[in-house]
């Protein structure tokens, strides 16, 4: 019980029950963390040593901030083996230095051979972005994906079905920002320098935990448009 009633027969907060309960979730993190090394270490007991002495993962994993769709758990990965960036909507924008700089981290130094956007369908940011409603700051980040829909919209607006409509926006978003990763210089530098860098799109459906791949893997700019594609020669020094 976290309310009661004072001397008038009105409701009051119980501070202290809140304080409670809010102390033990808070504590159930470290108790859950104590355990977790724990079960580590007995499955190998040089689990840490090896995990502090570096890193060298193959993946680049941008996903939503939603906590149904945590990377190494949906990858069946370990620590160590995805890096990782996520955002409400998992989108690519080309001025978010956040986005640019783990990219080119992840591409130009860590050497990833993978680079995954993974939506997912019960997207919130996606369904938020579909509406008229007013959010507040958000609606800025969100305006991104209706410039997806604005692009889809033929598409998107025949099909009736509201909840369709919002999963069919989940899936272009991915492939529009796979696209916008594509189109950045990291991407296509790397790609004339080496011949091991993927770029591909992924949902993951929440109601059955599977990952769909969206069959938009990209390899090289050809595909980008000639707007997009940038020249092989260096870059003009004036
Ligand atoms: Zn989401």
């Amino acid at each position: 019980m976290s309310t009661q009633e004072n001397t008038n027969g009105k409701a009051v907060i119980d501070i202290n029950n809140i304080k409670l309960a809010q102390a033990n979730s808070y504590n159930t993190l470290i108790e859950n963390n104590a355990a977790w090394v724990e079960r580590k270490l007995a499955e190998d007991s040089e689990f840490f040593t090896n995990l502090a002495k570096g890193q060298s993962p193959e993946v680049l994993w941008i996903g939503c901030s939603d906590s149904r769709v945590p990377a190494n758990e949906v990858t069946g990965t370990k620590p160590g083996e995805v890096f990782v960036h996520r955002n409400i909507a998992n989108v690519c924008v080309h001025s978010d230095m956040n986005m640019l700089s783990v990219l080119d981290y992840a591409v130009n130094v860590l050497k990833v051979k993978h680079v995954i956007v993974a939506g997912h369908y019960g997207c919130g940011g996606v369904a938020a972005a579909m509406s008229n409603k007013q959010f507040g700051l958000i609606d800025n980040w969100l305006r991104h994906i209706k410039d997806v829909y604005r692009l889809h919209a033929k598409e998107l607006d025949a099909i009736a079905d509201e909840a369709d409509r919002v999963k069919r926006l989940v899936e272009l978003n991915v492939s529009e920002q796979v696209y916008n990763l594509c189109k950045t210089t990291i991407i296509q530098n790397a790609w004339k320098e080496r011949h091991d860098l993927e770029v591909h799109g992924w949902v993951i459906d929440l109601a059955s935990g599977l990952v769909k791949d969206q069959q938009v893997t990209s390899s090289s700019p050809h595909n980008l448009g000639y707007v997009y594609e940038f020249a092989t020669e260096e870059v003009a020094a004036h």
